[in-house]
């Protein structure tokens, strides 16, 4: 039999966190992320796709019902071609929106999802028409949050995520500490960990997964979220899965075989 992996640490040959170009945004066919996780020797590789409601923004970067539709059906083949050589999982990643939580809920509750990735990638300003991606490289998105006030977006940032995991039945929470990630000099203060902490044992109470997002490597030399924030996570208990958060074929698993240096131990968690 082979060794059981410690509780604390992520499933190695599972990258849970894909897209396709069918997000507008990503390219590559879903089989090529098949194939590529094949070719790094993973077991299962899941793709989690963007749902998001009621965004108004002209950039569209998620799925309408129809591509979930093409989405599915392309998926089962896959599956079908194959099974045999790895598992894949049809899962999402659902962007919150407060006012549009049960139109979520509906959505959701019409498939039958391999995973629920819970994130929160925008938000709306006062005075602003269009909703603020926090995930943007666009200068425009980040000079708005700058005039704006960082810390302010990710005060309410942070509460919004809370209503998603209070309200959404997520599996795991996505890239937590990864708004804003492109304005420059993000900090988080007390008060943010104080909110990390209360959206934890939320987390904790529902029985959630803690995503440990391997994107930050290349972005910051670190992956979402931050050692501390997975100390915090680890001290209670939480489980940690490993997501590329591949936009292209050939970044699924980036960093995996890294990973490891990055968790912290249990006992550096103990409170
Ligand atoms: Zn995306
Ligand atoms: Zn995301």
């Amino acid at each position: 039999m082979p060794a059981k992996r410690p509780r604390y640490l992520p499933d190695l040959l599972c990258d849970s966190h894909v897209h396709t170009r069918f997000c507008g945004h990503a390219t590559g066919e879903m089989e090529e992320y098949v194939q590529a996780a094949i070719s790094h020797g993973l077991r299962k590789i899941v793709f989690l796709e963007h749902m998001e409601e009621g965004i108004l923004t002209q950039a569209k970067t998620w799925l309408s019902e129809e591509d979930f539709d093409r989405y599915f059906v392309e998926g089962r083949r896959l599956r079908e071609q194959y099974g045999s050589q790895i598992e894949i999982g049809l899962g999402v990643e659902c962007g919150y929106n407060e006012g549009h939580g049960e139109a979520l809920l509906t959505r959701l509750g019409k498939r039958q999802w391999d995973r629920i990735g819970i994130s929160c990638h925008f938000i709306k300003l006062p005075g602003v028409p269009e909703h603020l991606n926090m995930f943007s490289k666009q200068a425009e998105n980040i000079d708005l949050a700058r005039r704006f006030g960082p810390e302010r977006i990710l005060d309410r940032y942070l509460a919004l995520l809370h209503q998603a995991i209070r309200q959404l039945p997520g599996t795991f929470v996505c890239h937590l500490d990864a708004a804003l990630r492109r304005v420059p000099g993000i900090t988080l203060t007390a008060d943010h960990y104080r909110m990390i902490d209360g959206l934890l044992r939320t987390m904790k109470e529902k029985g959630m997964a803690l995503e440990l997002n391997t994107s930050g490597l290349d972005m910051r030399g670190e992956p979402f979220p931050t050692r501390r924030i997975l100390s915090m996570a680890l001290a209670c208990d939480i489980p940690l899965v490993l997501g590329s958060d591949a936009h292209k074929p050939a970044d699924v698993a980036r960093h995996f075989a890294d990973i490891a240096g990055f968790i912290p131990s249990p006992l550096e968690s103990c409170p």
